[in-house]
């Protein structure tokens, strides 16, 4: 009897040390999408988007768009960077088919953690794949654990001002979800510490307040840019262009821009929430601009 098949398995955990503290990213879910133009680009940049596809061996038009929470246990508190997808689709028309139902508690289950060993949970930013993990059903979903949210990121999605047309049900998911944990949260701005060893970066933009965090353990560095780059090849090799996502299109550009920058200057590892998974690789600067190399075995040695 031929083996019989058994479909596509794509492991959704990782772990590897950095110094003293433990990171694992997990991948909540993941879905196809269409467009990869003009997602990536708008219009005017479909040519250039459709070349760097076919220059880097991936399809112009379909792509896989993980979401993938990060949790860093420091040997004192174990701290979760956001949280998924979770009942979003269950919960909301609006959201069915748009994104997959949420998996982080069953695998953080299979990796050993259970919810209520979760100290922190850190919101980067306040869209829907990042904070829709945090509530089900109205509780929490991390009973134990404080909540820290960029000041400037909670500000503006409190106050309601100048949400574009497309986030507007994005506000009103933002005030269920996560108004109502004000009192158990803190709010932190760029360059304040969550705990000892991870300290907030600006990245508004893509959000307008979101943050990026610096992880470091025994003189080891690890850069979390969340969504700065939601693309390894089209938003590291061009990171001008415009995305559909972005709130402040200009200011997402230049916060890519410094980013970048930054990881290419210090050769150091940097994870993110859409990266292909586990989303852990390094930056390098090609020609005027920057190329994404993938985690090889560095973090296991
Ligand atoms: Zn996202």
């Amino acid at each position: 009897m031929p083996a019989p098949m058994h479909g596509e398995l794509q492991p959704p955990i990782f772990r590897y040390r950095l110094g003293g503290f433990e990171i694992v990213p997990i991948m909540d879910s993941k879905v196809i999408r269409d467009g990869l133009t003009p997602s990536f680009g708008g219009e005017t940049g479909a040519e250039e988007v459709t070349a760097l596809a076919r220059q880097n061996r991936i399809d112009p038009v379909r792509y896989q768009h993980p979401f993938s929470p990060v949790l860093v246990n420091t040997g004192k508190e174990l701290v979760l960077f956001d949280t998924g997808n979770g009942t979003l689709s269950a919960e909301h028309d609006a959201l069915k088919g748009r994104l997959p139902p949420g998996q982080l508690v069953a695998r953080m289950a299979e990796a050993g953690y259970k919810p209520e060993d979760v100290d922190v949970v850190v919101i980067t930013h306040g869209h829907p794949d990042h904070i829709g993990g945090l509530v089900r059903g109205g509780a929490p979903v991390f009973p134990k654990a404080r909540v820290v949210f960029g000041a400037a990121d909670f500000e503006f999605w409190k106050k309601g001002e100048n949400v574009r047309e497309a986030r507007k049900f994005n506000r009103e998911l933002y005030v269920k979800i996560c108004l109502p944990l004000a009192d158990r949260a803190s709010f932190i701005k760029p360059g304040d510490s969550v705990v000892p060893g991870i300290t907030a970066v600006d990245a508004f933009g893509h959000s307008p307040g979101m943050l990026a965090f610096m992880i470091e353990s025994q003189g080891k560095r690890l850069l979390n840019w969340a969504d700065t780059c939601n693309h390894y090849v089209i938003s590291v090799q061009r990171p001008d262009l415009p995305l559909d996502v972005d709130d402040d299109k200009e200011k997402a550009a230049a916060t890519r821009a410094r980013i970048l920058d930054m990881a290419a200057t210090e050769a150091m590892p940097v994870v993110g929430y859409h990266l292909p998974f586990p989303g852990i690789g390094y930056v390098e600067r090609f020609g005027a601009t920057y190329r994404w190399i993938a985690h090889g075995y560095q973090l296991y040695l």
